[in-house]
């Protein structure tokens, strides 16, 4: 073990600065004045830290530090710190390293014996945590499930014994599967989606996952998080494979497939579209 401190110039320094997540006022002195300090600026993208930058009047090299280059410019940028380069290290909202890119730079940096240091400002999670309304003492961060719905569905059954609460950062084209599988998985429990933070249309839906998901689909839109209470000792799973059966026996008596999912998505106080795709599948 070896101790240092940051700040005694005695090693070199990586700077994480975290930036605003979609209002500009949110960006911090602090964070302001080492952007304007360091020699260059490894991010993200480019294009869009050269937007940010320009609004409050810096101007530094850039460097793309991206997920399909990491590794490899990482090694780059600590070269350029052991020579004697200031560098700072952003992403394109939030934290870098927060289902964001930097955390391979991170890792290399510290094998190289530089010291990191992170310069706070917004993530989206935090907030959305903090005004859901759920439980904050103890959470778990999950950030984006998987776009493939049986990864998805693997992932949430992991989750599923949970007792903390549990923060997923969604996209507004999944957001109904993701519910949907959600319902399935976890059953009807308490949740929050957080959208737009920190802009003009935010807003916070506190509900619980049938009703959200039940919302029409174009009212939930922009960047979003979901914030969803952990597992109840009475929790209520939905049986995917029994509410098919229970539809197919009823199709057998007689009923038609409308009025046998109707019964069963009253039954089990589920969407009738959700039963009706439980059915198909
Ligand atoms: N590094 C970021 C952070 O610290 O929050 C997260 C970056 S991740 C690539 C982008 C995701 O974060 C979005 O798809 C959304 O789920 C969430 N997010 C980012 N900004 C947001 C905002 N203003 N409102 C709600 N969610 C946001």
């Amino acid at each position: 073990m070896e101790r240092s401190l940051n700040f005694d110039n005695k090693k070199p320094l990586l700077y994480l600065v975290a930036t605003p997540i979609g209002n500009l006022e949110e960006m911090s002195p602090r964070a302001l004045s080492v952007l304007k300090e360091v020699d260059l600026i490894a991010c993200e993208d480019t294009r869009m830290t050269a937007k940010l930058l320009s609004f409050f009047n810096i101007s530094k090299p850039l460097v793309s530090l991206r997920e399909h280059n990491e590794v490899s410019e990482a090694k780059n940028v600590v070269e350029k710190i052991l020579k004697g380069s200031k560098v700072a290290y952003v992403s394109d909202a939030g934290y870098p390293c927060i289902s964001d890119p930097g955390a391979k730079l991170v890792q290399i940096a510290l094998e190289n014996d530089i010291n990191v240091s992170t310069i706070s400002g917004p993530s989206a999670f935090i907030n959305a945590l903090v005004a859901s309304g759920l439980n904050s003492d103890h959470f778990y961060f999950h950030g984006f499930l998987s776009a493939k719905q049986s990864e998805r569905k693997a992932e949430l059954e992991e989750l599923s014994n949970l007792k903390t609460t549990i923060i997923f950062y969604e996209s507004p084209h999944r957001i109904k599967k993701t519910l949907e599988d959600m319902l399935c998985v976890l059953g009807n429990r308490k949740m929050t989606l957080a959208r737009e933070l920190t802009k003009k249309h935010e807003e916070y839906i506190r509900s619980d996952i049938k009703s959200i998901s039940e919302l029409d689909e174009n009212t939930l839109i922009g960047e979003m998080v979901l914030v969803v209470e952990g597992k109840k000792n009475d929790d209520v799973k939905i049986d995917e494979s029994q509410i098919k059966n229970e539809v197919d026996e009823l199709v057998k008596k007689g009923l038609s497939s409308k009025d046998a999912i109707k019964l069963i998505s009253e039954k089990y106080k589920l969407n009738k579209n959700l039963v009706y795709k439980i059915y198909l599948n």
